[in-house]
């Protein structure tokens, strides 16, 4: 009766709503609570999110204590590690959040596998997402490609159940071996690039419930607006605590529902779903970071341009906003929605460099850095997504800049030798005798154009089959 059952977070470190502690819970052994570092998998965590995995892990430990049992941390290989903790502590069960990433649900399959020839139970529950992947089905059972018809089936469900409470004590536990925290090192030292960080965000769970409710006594009520708006706080910010799962979902959205419909509540839970629609597609294509859903993407004669990957990387393109987005995000690890498109729309079509470079580098930079969310973004804005913009649809950065930066006010605070140029130039400094971007705008757009062509097996497209936005 006294073997205890593990509780393995992953990408839900929380206490609230976490319905494999609650289960864990009901069966009334000691809760040993588990968290595994596998670097040995693709896609393990970048630079931004080890620096926000340290300071999460740290607080839910500080939580768990608190509750009388501390966080064991273990590293290596899942596979390898959760069965051989269940067998040296003797655990009976184990529970956990089942997540769409393919290499998890391998390592899920094996741990199964190794933990039932020992008689110990492995449950994994649904934590990081609203709706179970095999619950949004098409009429015909299949799984849905297209935004719209996904969102109003979710709609259509009986929405999750209201959130659980966290516990406010866990049953003791003699101890058992941890690593140490700081002896991973995932904060950065030399050079320690994480000063933006620390000023912009407070990782865990209690700062993610202080993040919803700034953005429930503000931001919200003018979301359906405003939200495209990068020169003031018009979202959330709160990716990086969903990324982790310090709220889960169904938190965040009965927040929304209870505030209501109307403003912005309606329109947020919207994007609530494009994330539940990510993970379900990622579920569904295990391939989607690395491969172009549209096959036909595989022929696109994508340019090798380091310079150019580099500029971009850098915030130095000349395009005054994808130069603010990129030390947007190099500063704070976060870059607003409409900036992000903006960005990788210039990497994508007007470099013509490949999505999946800057891909590559959002996952290194972002503290949100999600799978899912990552990879469906990029092909979205590439045009080789399921439900994707059209290749041939190419915002123009400056037109973009205009209407969603009108002041200026974004690109100044972050490209700040533009402190100075009047608010008509702006966007384009060079009309005002300021040095020319790394492209020309029409000349990246017909390249792009032409090798779009390419890859249809038709002569170029004429300029107005898209016009630039
Ligand atoms: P809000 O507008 O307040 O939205 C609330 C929540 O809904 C977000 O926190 C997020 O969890 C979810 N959400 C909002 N928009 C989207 C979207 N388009 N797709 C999926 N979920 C969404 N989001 C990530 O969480 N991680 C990523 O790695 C990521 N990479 C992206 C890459 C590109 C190229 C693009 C264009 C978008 C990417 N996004 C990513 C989606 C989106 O930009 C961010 O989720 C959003 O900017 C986060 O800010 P917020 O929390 O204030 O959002």
């Amino acid at each position: 009766m006294n073997a205890p059952v593990i509780v393995w977070f992953r990408d839900d470190l929380r206490l609230a709503d976490h319905a494999a502690l609650h289960a864990a819970l009901e069966t009334v052994h000691p809760i040993l609570p588990l968290f595994v570092l596998d670097d040995s998998k693709p896609w393990s965590y970048g630079g931004a999110a080890r620096w926000w995995l340290h300071h999460s892990l740290a607080s839910l430990g500080r939580s768990l204590t608190d509750l009388g049992v501390p966080l064991v941390l273990r590293r290596g290989a899942a596979e390898t590690v959760v069965p051989a903790l269940a067998a040296e502590a003797g655990a009976a069960q184990v529970f956990t959040g089942g997540l769409a990433d393919p290499a998890a649900r391998a390592a899920d399959r094996a741990i199964a596998a190794a933990l039932a020839a020992r008689g110990v139970r492995f449950h994994r529950m649904r934590t990081t997402t609203l709706f179970g992947p095999d619950r949004i089905k098409t009429k015909t059972g299949g799984s849905y490609g297209v935004y719209t018809p996904f969102a109003r089936a979710c709609l259509a469900e009986t929405p999750p159940r209201p959130p659980l409470p966290a516990p406010d004590r866990l049953p003791p536990l003699p101890s058992v071996p941890s690593d140490r925290l700081e002896d991973w090192h995932l904060l950065p030292s030399r050079p320690d690039w994480a000063g933006g960080l620390r000023a912009t965000w407070t990782p865990g769970e209690r700062g993610a419930a202080a993040r919803l409710d700034r953005f429930l006594s503000g931001p919200i009520k003018h979301y359906a607006t405003a939200r495209d708006r990068p020169d003031s706080e018009t979202t959330s910010m709160l990716s990086p605590h969903l990324r982790f799962g310090e709220i889960s979902a169904a938190q965040v959205f009965h927040a929304a529902r209870e505030w209501g419909g109307g403003g912005g509540g309606g329109k947020f839970v919207g994007e609530l779903l494009w994330r539940e629609f990510s993970h379900d597609l990622l579920w569904h294509h295990p391939s989607l970071p690395d491969t172009p859903l549209r096959e036909t993407f595989a022929a696109m004669p994508w340019r090798d341009d380091p310079a150019g990957l580099d500029a971009w990387q850098r915030g130095r393109t000349g395009v005054p906003i994808v130069d603010a987005g990129m030390r947007q995000l190099w500063q704070t690890g976060w870059m607003h929605n409409r900036v992000r498109m903006i960005v990788a729309s210039f990497l994508v079509k007007h470099l013509l460099i490949d999505w999946r470079l800057g891909s590559a580098w959002f996952w290194d930079t972002l503290v949100d850095a999600d799978l899912a969310n990552n990879a469906a973004s990029w092909q979205w804005v590439a045009g080789c997504g399921a439900d994707a913009a059209p290749f041939f649809r190419i915002f123009n950065p400056v037109l973009q800049g205009q209407k969603f930066d009108p002041e200026g006010t974004y690109v100044r605070r972050f490209v700040p030798e533009l402190r100075d140029m009047p608010t008509r130039h702006i966007h384009a400094p060079w009309e005002a005798g300021g040095p020319p971007p790394i492209v020309g705008l029409a000349e990246g757009r017909a390249r792009a154009l032409a090798a779009f062509a390419h890859i249809r097996g038709v002569t170029p497209l004429h300029a107005d089959m898209g016009g630039a936005t």
